[in-house]
């Protein structure tokens, strides 16, 4: 089995209503597809997190190596690519990059042995996960306290597992904000924060000492990803459990945050930490130092899919009676090919969502949606 053609695709909508995160202003949703074909005609399907043109152009720089190599043998192509480009690079764009590639090896193997990927990682823990709502972005000229009390309970009526709320942006009105969506979702719904490395180290203190009475499960890169001792100031200065990982790449990024107990909560993306390959040890890595593992989630179908096989192979940690499931997050932004891209949306029945059992992702994309939503001319 041989590597015939490696593409990237870039997927493009401009969104009708612009929104913002405390570090992100999104006014078009853009994802970055690999396609990795066979020469005989197995296809393989990735997702990288982050800029998809930039993602696209250090995919560009890897496709070189693989062609003619054995898709199997990701291991070694893991290796091999990260040392490509291992002296600029080892976390950022080179790893999201090698994540999509990763990801569509893997989907390719899947399908070669006619198993889905949780299979080929050692087995499946559970056929289903419980999904947590992820929204309430900022969006100019709208009340915010308002859209995200009613935007949020529409989460809960739904069923979802809870809801995850964006700050980062102005301290008292964060506060605000997370008590309108307490008092929204009632007191069962479970509730996170998400700062998006919006604060400094004193805001980020205050705003978790002062949300802690409304029944917070994590606060969510309440500082900037490269401060990792600021973490454990966070930590150690108010009561909330503190999580990320989203922008920590490959288990080089993550081992300090891990070993110095810098988190409660490590949330590696699929698409960003390195794919399959290095996910697994990454996991490795949170379960010796005694860390949970909520996977990061923000992509297509692809990168969902990828995310559920993940979380499918997941080994209950501590293994006992009635274990800690894993919990996924759900985007529920506006994104019109999130979903159309594969003929079998993967969607949620009040909160929950099934692990497809097919071969590799266990997914189909379809290319008429690939077509429509194809980058054009910018
Ligand atoms: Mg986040």
């Amino acid at each position: 089995m041989k590597i015939a053609k490696v593409e990237a695709h870039i997927l493009d909508y401009p969104l009708e209503e612009a929104f913002e995160s405390a570090s992100m202003h999104f006014t078009r949703r853009q994802h970055c597809l690999i396609e990795i074909t066979c020469e005989d005609g197995t296809v393989g399907w990735g997702e990288c997190l982050g800029p998809a043109q930039a993602n696209a152009a250090v995919v560009a720089i890897y496709a070189k190596s693989l062609i003619g190599m054995d898709p199997r043998e990701h291991e070694k192509l893991w290796l091999d690519l990260y040392n490509r480009l291992r002296d600029q690079g080892q976390r950022g764009l080179t790893m999201t990059a090698l994540s999509g590639i990763d990801i569509a090896l893997w989907d390719i193997k899947g399908k070669y042995y006619s198993a889905s990927i949780s299979e080929l990682m050692g087995g499946r823990f559970r056929e289903r996960v419980h999904a947590y709502a992820t929204g309430s972005f900022r969006r100019e000229g709208v009340d915010r306290i308002r859209s995200v009390a009613t935007e949020v309970a529409g989460y809960a009526a739904e069923g979802f597992y809870g809801v995850k709320i964006k700050i980062g942006f102005n301290v008292d009105e964060d506060i605000r904000v997370i008590a309108a969506a307490r008092e929204a979702i009632g007191p069962q719904c479970r509730l996170m924060i998400d700062a998006n490395h919006g604060y400094d180290l004193l805001e980020a203190i205050e705003v978790g000492k002062r949300a802690s009475i409304y029944g917070v499960d994590w606060f969510e890169e309440p500082v900037l990803p490269e401060q990792i001792s600021t973490y454990r100031a966070v930590r150690e200065g108010q009561p909330l459990p503190v999580a990320s990982g989203e922008n920590w790449h490959g288990r080089y990024a993550m081992l300090e945050p891990l070993a110095s107990r810098a988190v409660d909560i490590c949330q590696p993306d699929i698409c960003g930490v390195g794919g399959f390959t290095e996910m697994r040890r990454v996991v490795d890595l949170a379960a010796l130092h005694g860390v949970r593992v909520v996977p990061h989630v923000w992509g297509t179908a692809v990168c969902i899919a990828a995310s559920l096989q993940v979380m499918a192979a997941l080994p209950p940690n501590p293994p006992r009676r009635e274990p800690i499931e894993p919990i996924l997050e759900f985007d529920r932004t506006d994104n019109p090919f999130r979903q159309a891209i594969v003929s079998r949306p993967l969607e949620h029945t009040n909160g929950w969502v099934e692990i497809p059992n097919g071969p590799g992702l266990g997914i189909e994309i379809d290319r008429n949606a690939l077509t429509h939503f194809a980058l054009r001319g910018i």
